[in-house]
């Protein structure tokens, strides 16, 4: 697979990262109800400290989007507050990057001008600055020579990755990641979830990651929380203290990982009988 070489420091080095990595989020006893009177959450909490990835797992309909839609501020808590780093969150945040299932890509630019986008809009530097700091996010997914491809040249996988780069090279600090990797095939996928702990461990944000992929939890997370069904919040968490870095072939084959997913799947199943 490719083989960027950076690494917190080179990032740094090269300016392209601010040197204050911090964002630690704080849900606290947050209420939201529909305007039909469903109730999601009620006296909900969460917290992920700076540079923790923490995995939301859940069954369909536990709330896990209506959660998504509070983190970024799209939605306003009938009761409690969403803060990054103690300031209220709005969709505007500076701190955060969000990665869907869709990579929404423009069909008529080529990967670095997608990549390029967002600062183009914010007209944050100069054109040369720009594509300077898109390219190097492409190399960081490892699309550097797939720079002048659009996107339907593209496998998507490849799609994905330039998704991914568009929202790094904002530099944000809170990632929220809603199920990105749920309609890559299988193999695409765990290259995908790979790629996702090597661009973190360099660049360090604190990340918010949907799925309910319970494999893809584990391998990923540092803390799971298992959300049972609304508006009963959080059935519960396991943190996983599997070695860091973690690598597919390695890390899957552990009994330690398997234990961990056999005791997710039963929680899983818990929070559904609950329901
Ligand atoms: P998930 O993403 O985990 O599948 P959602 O956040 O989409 O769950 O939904 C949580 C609960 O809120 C579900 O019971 C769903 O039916 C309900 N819900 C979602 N959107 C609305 C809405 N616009 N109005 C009323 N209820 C809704």
């Amino acid at each position: 697979m490719m083989a960027a070489s950076f690494n917190h420091k080179t990032l740094q080095k090269s300016g392209l990262m601010s040197s204050q990595q911090m964002a630690q989020l704080l849900v606290s006893d947050i209420d939201f109800v529909y305007p039909n009177g469903h109730v999601v959450f009620r006296n909900f909490s969460l917290h992920a400290r700076s540079g923790e990835f923490v995995v939301l797992l859940g069954p369909s309909g536990c709330g896990k989007s209506t959660l998504l839609n509070l983190l970024s501020g799209f939605y306003q808590p009938t009761g409690g507050s969403v803060t990054v780093n103690g300031t209220p969150i709005t969709p505007e945040s500076p701190e955060l990057g969000y990665v869907f299932q869709s990579s929404h890509l423009f069909p008529w630019l080529s990967a670095l001008e997608n990549v390029r986008f967002g600062l183009r809009m914010a007209k944050r530097m100069s054109t040369e600055e720009q594509r300077e700091r898109a390219r190097h996010y492409l190399a960081l997914v490892g699309l550097e020579k797939a720079a002048e491809k659009l996107p339907h040249q593209l496998s998507g996988g490849m799609q994905q990755r330039v998704a991914l780069a568009r929202t790094l090279v904002m530099e944000p600090t809170l990632l929220l990641m809603d199920e990105p990797f749920a309609a890559l095939d299988a193999i695409s996928r765990t290259s995908m979830n790979d790629e996702t702990l090597r661009i973190w461990s360099a660049l360090g944000q604190t990340v918010v990651f949907i799925t309910h992929d319970i494999d893809e939890a584990v391998f990923l997370a540092d803390r799971v929380v298992v959300l049972g069904t609304a508006p009963s919040g959080i059935q519960s968490e396991l943190h996983i203290e599997l070695p860091r870095p973690r690598h597919q072939h390695e890390t899957r084959k552990l009994p330690l990982f398997r234990d961990y997913c056999n005791a997710l799947m039963d929680r899983v199943a818990a929070a559904m009988q609950a329901a």
